[in-house]
């Protein structure tokens, strides 16, 4: 009986005795070693009770073992649900309740303040750690390294992935077989994935990002990976002249060019440098070209709908866009207040519909109603623009859109010129409450390094450029833009802490 991923990307695993995962301590996972792992995780997960449909929570370390959960899951027909690792117990509570999982894995030293969260919930709790001492560990290692995959069909789940939910509650993503199967098919063709690619693998497996896209098209593709824990500079600096590959966020290729080892020498085993996740800024694109020779191919994504858009392997890669639809992926620009289809060159929400839009939110009937238009595409939240060559641009989140006196202002557009000032290393534009307004434009500037940039002349220099709406009100320097654990800045936080910006004078106290 078939089991989509597992027959594409476990199965061919058993017969392979070339590397798989090159580890940090030098040691190396060979495919048939990493496919025992998962078939042992697989026997374990059908031991602690769980059969092909349940859901396994696992907030662990990033670690071989973590990847043979989600092996040993697929195989077992069981819904993988990864979750970062900076989430508190309180917000673990949440994700384990709502899911209705029978199983929380997570890192032994969590184990304590975790175990009433998994009482409450009714799960059972079990421990994985990258040296292999947790209680799950120990459980898979005495299951035998076979063990026969669970009949799915294309149409089951395979995933639940939890939107980071920046606004309201976070919602479960339920991702299918034929969702992940049909993205990873396509990306491995277009980005030209081999058995010869080694993929620097630094990204966090919580994420569809390192999870789906980097970890399902290397398997795919039958290529390995140098498998570290996380983003930690040099270790990455000492691996490139061993990858053809690197999957990154923007802040990888930032923190990148910022060491001077960074060299076109170091490079030179490289075939191809990908970025995602957040927008990658077009100075950042022109600065890895000047260092390293690489054109950084940039791509659109979503937990939703894995990869969206994709700039060409092959063709010219645009900074500053996305490039084109993925083959399969049907895209259109619509407007946000009615919904019609927008022409060509008008900015408006990104609409999507493929076999890589995901099935629905978790027991969300109503939302998932919302977000979906009657013909089966699926409403973004995203705006975008395609230009005369059929580039897409990604112009920020519906939710970040500022309407100030009855205006709309796209922050990125103001971003953009604020990027280019002098002394300024990066910006965030955004709405804050303003009494005669409703929201005003405010610009936040971090300087480069040793820079002190003349917010005066800075705003002078927008006058004459955009229209005075646009302008920001105020211009105000800051250390450093929050970021999460993908390096998106969080618009969310910085509203909050400037939400008094504007705020009328507070009368003065009589008492
Ligand atoms: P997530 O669901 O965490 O993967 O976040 C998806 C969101 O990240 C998208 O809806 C976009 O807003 C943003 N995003 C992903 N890739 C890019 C990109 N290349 N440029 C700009 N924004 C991006």
């Amino acid at each position: 009986m078939a089991n989509p991923l597992h027959d594409a990307l476990f199965a061919p695993l058993a017969e392979r005795d070339r590397p798989l995962m090159h580890l940090p301590d030098g040691g190396v996972l060979s495919g048939r070693a990493f496919h025992g792992l998962c078939a042992q995780a697989a026997g374990a997960l059908r031991a602690a009770g769980l059969e092909a449909g349940d859901r396994v929570v696992v907030q662990a370390e990033k670690c071989p073992g973590m990847l043979a959960v989600y092996g040993g899951a697929v195989m077992a027909g069981v819904v993988f649900l990864p979750l970062n690792t900076a989430y508190t117990p309180g917000e673990v509570e949440y994700f384990l309740a709502d899911s209705g999982a029978k199983l929380l894995i997570a890192d032994p030293a969590r184990a304590d303040a975790l175990a009433p969260v998994a009482a409450r919930c009714g799960a059972l709790l079990e421990t994985l750690a990258p040296d292999g001492t947790g209680s799950f560990d120990a459980r898979a290692a005495a299951r035998p390294k076979g063990f026969a995959p669970a009949p799915r069909a294309p149409d089951d789940l395979a995933a639940l992935l939890y939107t980071s939910g920046t606004t309201g509650r976070s919602k479960g993503a339920m991702l299918t077989h034929r969702n992940l199967l049909s993205n990873a098919e396509v990306l491995a063709d277009l980005w030209r994935f081999t058995a010869d690619d080694v993929l620097l693998h630094a990204l966090p497996v919580f994420h569809t990002h390192g999870l789906f896209v980097a970890t399902n098209i290397t398997l795919l593709a039958g290529g390995s990976m140098i498998f570290l824990p996380g983003f930690d500079r040099d270790a990455v600096i000492a691996a490139l002249p061993q990858a053809t590959a690197m999957m990154g966020v923007p802040t990888f290729y930032t923190r990148l060019l910022d060491d001077p080892r960074l060299s076109r020498a170091l490079v030179a085993h490289m075939r191809l440098f990908v970025s995602g996740s957040a927008p990658l800024l077009a100075e950042t694109h022109a600065a890895w070209e000047a260092r390293t020779g690489h054109r950084i191919l940039e791509r659109y994504g979503m937990t939703e709908t894995s990869m969206i858009a994709s700039n060409p392997h092959d063709g010219d890669r645009r900074p500053g866009t996305v490039g084109f639809p993925l083959p399969g992926v049907e895209l259109r620009i619509t407007d946000p207040a009615g919904g019609a289809v927008l022409p060509a060159g008008e900015t408006g929400m990104i609409e999507v519909r493929g076999p890589n839009v995901f099935c629905g939110y978790w027991q969300m009937p109503e939302k998932t109603a919302q977000e979906f238009r009657a013909d089966g595409f699926f409403i973004t939240g995203d705006l975008g623009r395609i230009d005369e060559d059929g580039y897409l641009g990604i112009v920020g989140r519906q939710k970040d859109l500022i309407i100030t006196g009855g205006y709309n202002v796209y922050p990125k557009e103001i971003e953009l010129l604020l990027d280019a000032a002098p002394g300024v290393r990066e910006s965030a534009v955004i709405g804050v409450p303003h009494p005669d307004f409703g929201e005003a434009v405010l610009g936040l500037l971090v300087a480069e390094p040793g820079a002190a940039p003349d917010t005066a002349a800075i705003a002078a220099s927008l006058r004459n450029r955009i229209a005075r709406f646009k302008q920001p009100k105020a211009l105000l320097l800051i250390d450093t833009l929050p970021r999460n654990s993908m390096g998106k800045v969080q618009k969310n936080e910085l509203r909050k802490r400037f939400a008094g910006a504007f705020a009328p004078p507070q009368p003065a106290s009589t008492g």
